[in-house]
């Protein structure tokens, strides 16, 4: 397949060739593992941004603009994923950024089903952290294929071969090192190419791999730093590592490995063309009915976002649209399947870190964002007139459910509202008793209720404290016959609960209680994650 840069005009090679080129990924790593720094480094050397540090200085401009979110500048956290565009080497980058705070892991967990890979960023020092792990294991769900980049190198690490050898043992993954760290530490001097047998010195600058000298080159510096030794830690790698293999690592079996110091931008430029070479372009996308390959003619996306408040001097909506066939051009009508409404889509965006910028055509793996007032929700198709719903984006079951106590009792109508819309936006779960009594709200991490009572004040001018319910527990119900479900509800009316969909919720208060009604309906299923169907 041939790549260019100037498509044709509508027709199918165009789309082809925009396909092709197009790569859609996410970081994902525990905190502090060095994402931001490397999100930076590698919009740097895409030339999306100028200066590093501007990702982070644009994030803290906005925020001081923007009222709830003062608890993101509070707790020094970022809540927002956006999506950075850059080019690099004529491939387009979809990065999709995913909040790195625990408590937000619905959105990040939604995030990686827009993506087509990760980079996994692993501190040197401390290997694989709980966070990356449970982030993994969403990637893996999806068989999504996993790059890897070893960071810190310049600090004290573990040694190469153990903190391998602990991903391949805890995350049951392959790993085929393409570079080869020369030494740690104050002794890290570069990569060791494995099959070119280059090897890259970090000049004292930072800059990357501005030094390259051959493998005989080698011996002379590692003589002069008293590293000898790591003569026999390359031939150990070369020959006892396995070898990179395309199709084990585009099945999610197998993750490619650099290292490198995202902060000494070093290694990132061999992290890119590993991207560039390895990563899958766009990947076909399941609907109810068929799979939707790529570079299908006819446009096709997903909602996989909601984001109210982007910019504050605009009050509006943003869904988050994954493309996953065909060409968006600025002004064509779409068909919204959920409502069988037609939509015109007149000011699509893209997103440039924090900036946003009018989106004339998108191509599938591209992320634009479309302002609406709540006509779009998390898991809504978008077509050109075909009736098909893309599947598997979930909402995962709360682990936190409270009452909200109103203060003023003649606003409950507003509340109501309020929370459907917020519930709408993947802000907060709302599930209503079948029996009439009072909504719950369920949360998936505990900054959420901060954000639902900041956003309920500021932008409703409701207050609200929380209580505490007597369930813990909501799992979504589903039989395999209309019949079997009915059944089961007529007999659990006073703990069945429809959430923001009307699909139907047990309510429990323990797990004892929960296994127990498992134990009673044993055709029945009660799952903690939803998929949008
Ligand atoms: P995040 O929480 O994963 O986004 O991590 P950050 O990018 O904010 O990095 C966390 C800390 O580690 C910051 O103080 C960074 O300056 C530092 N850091 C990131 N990458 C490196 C690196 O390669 N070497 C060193 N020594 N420090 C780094």
């Amino acid at each position: 397949m041939t790549v260019t840069d100037a498509p044709t005009e509508g027709n199918i090679p165009g789309i082809e060739a925009q396909v092709a080129r197009r790569r859609t990924f996410a970081i994902i790593s525990h905190p502090d593992a060095g994402k931001t720094t490397l999100t930076e480094k590698l919009l740097l050397f895409g030339g999306a941004i100028q200066l590093a540090g501007q990702v982070r200085a644009r994030g803290e401009r906005r925020r001081t603009r923007s009222d709830w979110m003062a608890i993101e500048r509070d707790r020094g956290i970022s809540v927002v994923t956006s999506v950075m565009t850059f080019e690099y080497d004529g491939r387009v980058f979809n990065l999709l950024d995913t909040p790195g705070h625990e408590d937000f892991s619905e959105d990040t967990y939604r995030t990686l089903t827009a993506v087509d890979s990760a980079v996994m960023v692993i501190d040197a020092a401390k290997g694989i952290e709980d966070r990356t792990r449970k982030l993994f294991e969403v990637c893996r769900l999806r068989d999504i294929p996993i790059v890897t980049f070893i960071n810190k190198m310049d600090r004290e690490t573990r040694d190469p071969f153990e903190v391998l050898d602990e991903i391949e043992k805890t995350l049951a993954l392959d790993t085929a090192p393409i570079t080869w760290p020369i030494g740690g530490g104050r002794d890290f001097l570069g990569t060791y190419d494995l099959a070119d047998r280059t090897v890259r010195l970090m000049n004292a600058s930072g800059d990357d791999h501005t030094d390259t000298i051959t493998d005989a080159e080698l011996d002379g510096v590692l003589e002069s730093r008293h590293l000898g030794h790591i003569r026999e830690e390359l031939e150990l790698a070369r020959d006892g590592c396995h070898p990179f293999d395309l199709e084990a690592f585009r099945a999610g079996s197998l993750t490619p490995v650099f290292w490198g110091s995202a902060l000494r931008n070093f290694g990132i430029k061999d992290l890119l063309d590993g991207l560039a070479a390895f990563a899958p372009p766009p990947r076909d996308q399941a609907a109810d009915t068929r799979l939707v390959h790529a570079t299908e003619d006819k446009m096709t996306a997903f909602v996989f976002k909601i984001q109210a408040n982007m910019d504050p001097n605009h009050r509006d909506r943003i869904a988050f649209v994954r493309l996953c066939s065909g060409k968006l051009s600025r002004g064509m009508k779409a068909k919204h399947v959920r409502s069988a409404k037609t939509m015109s889509l007149h000011t699509p965006q893209f997103f440039f870190a924090q900036e946003r910028q009018l989106a004339d055509e998108a191509y599938a793996g591209d992320v634009v964002g479309i302002p609406n007032h709540g006509t779009l929700r998390i898991g809504d198709t978008l077509t050109e007139g075909e009736t098909i719903t893309f599947v598997g984006v979930p909402s995962f079951a709360p682990e936190i459910l409270r009452r909200v106590r109103l203060e003023d009792a003649m606003k409950a109508k507003k509340l109501k509202q309020a929370l459907q819309e917020l519930a709408e936006e993947g802000v907060v779960q709302v599930f209503r008793p079948v029996d009439g009594s009072p909504a719950l709200v369920g949360f998936v991490g505990a900054l959420q209720l901060d954000v639902l009572q900041n956003r309920l004040a500021a932008e409703y001018g409701l207050t609200v404290g929380f209580e505490p319910s007597q369930y813990s527990l909501a799992r979504w119900v589903a039989a395999d016959t209309p019949r079997d479900l009915d059944e089961f509800l007529a007999a659990n009316r006073s703990a069945t609960a429809d959430d923001v969909d009307g699909d139907p919720v047990l309510l429990s208060t323990s797990t004892y209680a929960l296994n127990y009604v498992r134990d009673k309906w044993p055709k029945h299923r009660f799952t903690a994650i939803k998929e949008v169907q």
